[in-house]
């Protein structure tokens, strides 16, 4: 789930939530939140790059830390001379604030605090609502009041849920995700996600022993997001994921890259329901 590289520097040494992200591609400094620094998460996705993940919740967040951080990473890229040390010129300006971490934000019972903390220290550096929020999820805890209070909030802040779809069929969860959410919640939290803040759908799709996603899977996929829109959830876009990093899991040996074509040829097959789809190789 963790946005990408750390970027290793006294700046942010002893930093527990709070770490910057210099994306060449996005063009800009990505300020990533950790609410799961004990590297725990409710699911266990085969392709996770996190070294040593194990299966629970986020930790108490010790909130006056995360808020002096966030305050010492805005004031570091903002006033201080950050940007010029470690920021190619072109990627100088902060692109986001993205829940990001070692795990699923939303176990965090303090999500909503947190994202309050985030609001409050944007006010105070005068850039609330000119960056986004973002929250990279894998959308399991959205039927929780708590979360749902996060979202509005979010909603109001520019923000954006990146939710995790990464198969349609409770078959392909199980073996992708290594969850038993049913069909029906993970369509019952689209739909919420969708009516509480600006939605985007993030899916990974990768070859798991040399097999792609069956035809079968696509079409599940496709089916599943033309019946969230048909009750009504309002997804922005679909960003398609093509393997990235190294798993941390052991499935890792099994797992190997699509090529472009068959991610292509996925992509056109959601694009036929009018949705709009980025592919990322
Ligand atoms: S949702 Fe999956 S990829 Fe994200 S932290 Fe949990 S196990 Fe890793």
């Amino acid at each position: 789930m963790r946005l990408n590289t750390r970027v290793h520097d006294r700046d942010v040494a002893g930093m527990r939530y709070v770490y910057p992200v210099v994306s060449r591609r996005a063009r800009g400094v990505s300020v990533g939140v950790n609410l799961n620094p004990n590297k725990a998460c409710n699911w266990r996705c085969i392709y996770c790059q996190v070294p040593g993940l194990t299966r629970g919740a986020g930790p108490e967040i010790d909130l006056e830390r995360l808020r002096r951080e966030l305050t010492d990473m805005f004031g570091a890229l903002v006033q201080g001379d950050y940007m010029e040390r470690h920021v190619p010129q072109e990627s100088r300006r902060i692109n986001d604030v993205a829940f990001s971490g070692d795990g699923e934000s939303t176990t965090s019972k303090q999500f909503a605090e947190a994202v309050a903390l985030v609001r409050e220290v944007l006010e105070s550096f005068e850039l609330l609502g000119t960056i986004r929020v973002v929250l990279i999820t894998n959308g399991s805890m959205i039927d929780r009041p708590e979360v749902q209070a996060g979202l509005r909030a979010m909603s109001s802040m520019n923000g954006e849920v990146w939710f995790k779809l990464d198969s349609a069929t409770a078959q392909g969860r199980r073996v992708l995700n290594d969850t038993g959410l049913g069909t029906e919640r993970v369509l019952d939290n689209l739909l919420l996600a969708s009516k509480l803040c600006r939605t985007r759908i993030q899916t990974i799709a990768l070859a798991l022993d040399g097999r792609p996603p069956s035809p079968e899977e696509q079409a599940a996929y496709v089916a599943l997001l033309n019946e969230a829109r048909s009750q009504g959830a309002a997804i922005e876009d679909v960003l398609l994921y093509g393997l990235e990093r190294t798993s941390h899991q052991p499935e890792a040996p099994r797992l190997a890259k699509l090529s472009v074509e068959q991610l292509e040829t996925f992509a056109d097959a959601i694009r036929s329901s009018g949705l709009t789809v980025t592919v990322h190789p």
